[in-house]
C-alpha cells in the first residue's frame, strides 16, 4: 500500500502506540489501515456418488482441477458465499450442508472453509472461470491433476470418511511449500 484510501496523501509502515505489529498508517489523516486474512469458501458438490469439479481457467494452476470456492465478500454468510461461487464457477444450484473443512494458510493470508452440499439439478456448464466442470466418481478422481493441496487434502479425507459412512469436521494448516501437489 502507498496511499491513504480515506484522503490520498502517503502511507508508512510503523508499529503504532500499543500495537505490536507494522500497520500502514497513514502520514495526514493518521487513519491505520489494518489488513486481515481473506476467506475463501467453496463446497463439494454432491450428487449420488459423484461430485462436480471445475477445471481452472485462470492462472495459478490454469487447466488444473479445484473444487468451486472463491473469496466471501462483504454483507454475505459462508453459506451464501459457497452457494455464489458454484453458480458463478459451475451454474449449479446446491443446497449448502454441514461444514467440512477449515483450513488456515498462514504464508498467504487465507482461510479455507469447505462445505458439503447437495447439487439440486444436472443443468450445470463452465462459467467464466471454469474451462470444464464435471462429476466425477471417487475411481475418477485426477488426483494427480488437483490444482491445490488445500482442495486435494479434504476430497482425500471425504472419500475415505464416505466410504466409512461418517464425516467429521476437519482443521487444519497448509503452509507455503505444501500447497502445490
Ligand atoms: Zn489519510
Amino acid at each position: 500500500m502507498k496511499y491513504c484510501s480515506n484522503c490520498s496523501a502517503t502511507v508508512v509502515l510503523m508499529i503504532p502506540e500499543g500495537d505490536s505489529l507494522p500497520r500502514y498508517v497513514c502520514s495526514t489523516c493518521n487513519i491505520i489501515h489494518y489488513q486481515n486474512p481473506k476467506m475463501v469458501v467453496g463446497c463439494i458438490p454432491e450428487w449420488e456418488d459423484k461430485i462436480l469439479l471445475c477445471k481452472r481457467a485462470i492462472e495459478p494452476r490454469k487447466g488444473w482441477w479445484t473444487l468451486p470456492a472463491g473469496f466471501m465478500e462483504n454483507n454475505e454468510t459462508l453459506a451464501q458465499a459457497a452457494a455464489r461461487e458454484t453458480l458463478e464457477e459451475a451454474n449449479a444450484r446446491v443446497e449448502i450442508g454441514d461444514l467440512y473443512a477449515v483450513y488456515s494458510l498462514p504464508h498467504i493470508s487465507q482461510v479455507y472453509f469447505i462445505f458439503r452440499a447437495k447439487l439440486l439439478d444436472l443443468d450445470f456448464k463452465p462459467g467464466i472461470e471454469s474451462l470444464e466442470v464435471k462429476l466425477v466418481s471417487e475411481q475418477e478422481m485426477p488426483w494427480e491433476e488437483m490444482a491445490f493441496r488445500v482442495i486435494h487434502d479434504p476430497l482425500k479425507h471425504y472419500f475415505k470418511e464416505r466410504n466409512q459412512g461418517k464425516f467429521g469436521l476437519h482443521v487444519d494448516v497448509i503452509n507455503k511449500v505444501q500447497n502445490t501437489p
